[in-house]
């Protein structure tokens, strides 16, 4: 890859006034561990969803998906079904907790989890499904709830790509068995990091609590007043997965930003399927982006072209990503179970992910889209 200047990064976070001031007001106070900021980020994450479920706030996306699975029941030797085609983090989460993942394929439209396979894969050690919505997606939240009643399983939704988003009304997170999300650097909504577990049962946001504080038995209650107790009973095997107010008291600000950074990522989608689903060679998501937030834009181009065109862009000044390499890709999960793979051995030479910002503006998006016709015309000349 060529020196050239990037004019337009993947991502740009949504930094302003508001984070900023929140994070000296919290650095102020000097309570730096989890206080009372985290619990009014729990309450208005909940209010934000439409849910009388409970929020639980910890340290990142991959801590709200191994606690979720602490929460499932899944240990020593049980396994996992979810796509090949996810995040790390999710097939990291699984094995922290003793079992393994079985990869299954996605569906050739919306990149998510594809049901039929899943269900083939269904054997004696499936304790769990963990389906993820993919970039501008939701999941077949239905098929999923079916797979899972029909097999007694647990579902961990992986909603990292859908803070934002809705089905049939419903906000993401407000009903399926366990979800989580990432507030990670660069998602939909930062805490610079961070992520939660949302649960329907009071037990299991005890349970939540204490494995988020290393198993200590320390009341909530008392560090939302930015308080401890100095005397607990450790119960049970934790981690150091907490939120500290810092990363709470800017996520607050970001979350009253949603609608508009909800909005704009929306209408950026648009003018992108707009104006690259008129290039032949590019293969634009087949939505209108109606009900979701979107994540991540991402364009399939011909396998025998991938490379060129991401250095073609980025000759032009345009970062672009991809998202993923499949997980029976890596070492550690070379020989993990796992069914055919059709959709994503084909996709995984085919994806690209395009710039996408909370604030892009037109002339970037004009200067990505311009980037991509151009390369192609320039492809087809010669
Ligand atoms: C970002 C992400 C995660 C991990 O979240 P972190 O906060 O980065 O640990 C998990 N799953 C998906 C789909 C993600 O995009």
């Amino acid at each position: 890859m060529t020196d050239s200047p990037i004019h337009v990064p993947m991502y740009d976070p949504l930094i302003e006034r508001e984070e900023i001031g929140n994070a000296v007001e919290a650095l102020e106070m000097k309570w730096l561990g989890m206080g009372e900021y985290v619990a009014r980020f729990e309450r208005s994450v909940a209010e934000f969803l439409e849910t009388d479920r409970h929020v639980v706030a910890v340290s990142t996306g991959h801590a709200a998906l191994h606690l979720a699975l602490r929460i499932a029941g899944v240990g020593e030797g049980d396994e996992v079904i979810t796509p090949a085609f996810n995040n790390v983090a999710d097939f990291q989460a699984i094995l922290a907790v003793g079992a393994r993942p079985v990869f299954c394929d996605v569906d050739e439209r919306t990149l998510c989890i594809d049901l039929h396979s899943a269900a083939a894969l269904v054997g004696e050690r499936t304790k769990a499904i963990l389906p993820m919505d993919y970039g501008v997606w939701n999941c077949d939240y239905d098929a999923v709830e079916r797979l899972a009643e029909w097999h007694g399983l647990r579902v961990i939704h992986d909603a990292a790509h859908s803070f934002g988003s809705r089905s049939r009304g419903r906000r993401v997170g407000s009903f399926s068995d366990l979800c989580m999300f990432s507030f990670d650097p660069v998602k939909n909504m930062t805490c610079i990091d961070g992520g939660a577990v949302i649960v329907r049962d009071e037990a299991d946001v005890e349970r939540l609590h204490r494995m988020r504080l290393i198993g200590m038995g320390q009341p909530a209650s008392v560090m939302y007043q930015n308080q401890r107790a100095w005397t607990y009973d450790v119960s049970e095997l934790g981690y150091r997965y907490h939120m500290p107010n810092l990363h709470a008291a800017i996520g607050l600000a970001q979350l009253a930003k949603m609608p508009e950074i909800t909005e704009r990522r929306r209408s950026a989608c648009r003018y992108y399927n707009e104006r690259l689903g008129e290039v032949s060679d590019v293969v634009v998501p087949a939505t209108d982006f109606a009900d979701v937030c979107p994540f991540l834009y991402y364009v399939r181009v011909p396998a025998e072209t991938r490379d060129a065109f991401r250095v073609g862009l980025r000759e032009r000044g345009i970062e672009t990503g991809i998202h993923w390499q499949p997980g029976h890709r890596f070492s550690l999960f070379e020989d993990a179970r796992r069914g055919p793979l059709p959709v994503t051995e084909r996709i995984e030479h085919e994806i690209v992910s395009l710039p996408l910002h909370s604030n892009m503006t037109d002339k970037a998006l004009e200067r990505v889209a311009d980037a991509v016709a151009d390369f192609f015309v320039e492809e087809r000349v010669g």
